[in-house]
């Protein structure tokens, strides 16, 4: 088992399971997630037999480094799991802080027409310790400190809901990395039983949608997910977030020329939100080598986000991170397995 999976509360219950006192789990998260041990023969202030009854039971096994791109403000990482699955993970650096953008699932089933990464089909979900593994990979060899977690990497984090459940849980927890509800992000291409399901927990972190596209026709001709959950249901199930945890959804847009960025759409997509309490994000589409789509000429990006303005949309327009660095969803292991092949 590796303990980087284990949840606080789960720790406690292998403690009472072996005649422990619960008294020790602070020790043994604090010197993991805080220390940043490397053996757990090394936790402090608890006696030798129970570290050595731990160190026989658990493994503190990280993902493995295969490729590190740096860039301008990003740092692009290729991680090997255990079966030799590949992963992605994207560094970002901001003016308040690093955030992390990991990655959920080895492949992914969504097949969105305009994503790298629905390529490459879903071969199996990331293990909680695979998912807390990739931050931990960061900080203990790159001592880099995270301080916000956005789950906008490979694959669809609510396909994977209970190990992306149990993970928030790991990473929130106060004795261990202690992210805040509000320094954690989870993106979703529209899973809506998921989202309620996720509204019911309102500490669990903030939830970022993929819309890009205000009406179905469009949508689902990017996103096949839309003829399962079309436009209105998802928005419903976004605003039943909204008024369970008081905080505002992201409707992540990616500006794709001639396709879903004409001002007419942005009228469509103003009209969509309302008065409720959404932030859109405009993406500029980093384009791909194998896929036909061409990201929208600045003009059009800001005669879009003007007609958002105008109907008093929150809006905002991501800088084109990790460009330089092939940094999009599913890129860079499709660049990595090119070169390996040739
Ligand atoms: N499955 C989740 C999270 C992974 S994708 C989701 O769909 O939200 C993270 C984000 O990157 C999504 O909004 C996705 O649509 C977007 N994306 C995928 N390929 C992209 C590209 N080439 N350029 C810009 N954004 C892209």
């Amino acid at each position: 088992m590796n303990i980087y999976g284990f949840t606080y509360a789960q720790l406690e219950e292998y403690l009472r399971q072996h005649g422990e006192k619960v008294s020790k789990a602070p020790f043994i998260y604090q010197g993991l997630y805080k220390k940043q041990i490397d053996s757990l023969l090394d936790v402090p202030d608890i006696r030798l037999s129970l570290r050595e009854q731990l160190a026989s039971d658990f493994s503190l096994a990280l993902p493995r480094l295969v490729q590190q791109t740096d860039g301008d403000d990003t740092v692009k990482f290729l991680f090997s799991l255990q079966d030799g699955s590949l992963i992605e993970a994207v560094l970002m650096r901001q003016a308040y802080g690093n955030s992390l953008c990991i990655s959920s699932q080895v492949g992914c089933n969504m097949a969105c027409a305009f994503c790298q990464s629905g390529r490459f089909k879903k071969v199996r979900n990331l293990q909680p310790a695979e998912l807390t593994g990739q931050i931990i990979y960061i900080q203990k060899r790159l001592h880099l400190a995270i301080s916000n977690v956005v789950l906008m990497g490979i694959g669809e984090p609510f396909d994977n809901y209970d190990n992306v459940m149990q993970f928030l849980e790991i990473i929130s927890h106060p004795r261990g990395l202690a992210l805040g509800a509000r320094h954690i992000t989870v993106s979703t291409c529209g899973l809506v039983p998921q989202i309620e399901q996720y509204a019911l927990h309102p500490s669990h972190g903030l939830l970022a949608i993929s819309l890009h596209a205000p009406d179905d026709e469009t949508r689902s001709r990017l996103m096949p997910i839309n003829r399962r959950y079309p436009v209105t249901q998802l928005m419903n199930a976004a605003r039943t977030c909204i008024q369970n945890t008081g905080k505002k959804v992201m409707l992540e847009y990616v500006m794709l020329q001639e396709i879903n960025d004409h001002p007419r759409q942005a009228q469509l997509l103003a009209d969509l939100i309302g008065a409720d309490d959404f932030h859109v994000n405009l993406i500029p589409y980093n384009e791909t080598q194998n896929l036909n789509f061409t990201q929208s000429s600045r003009e059009r990006i800001l005669a879009f986000y003007d007609v958002l303005k105008k109907n008093h949309i929150t809006v905002t327009m991501r800088r084109e991170f990790g460009s330089s660095v092939n940094a999009a969803c599913g890129q860079l292991r499709a660049d990595y397995e090119k070169q390996q092949n040739t």
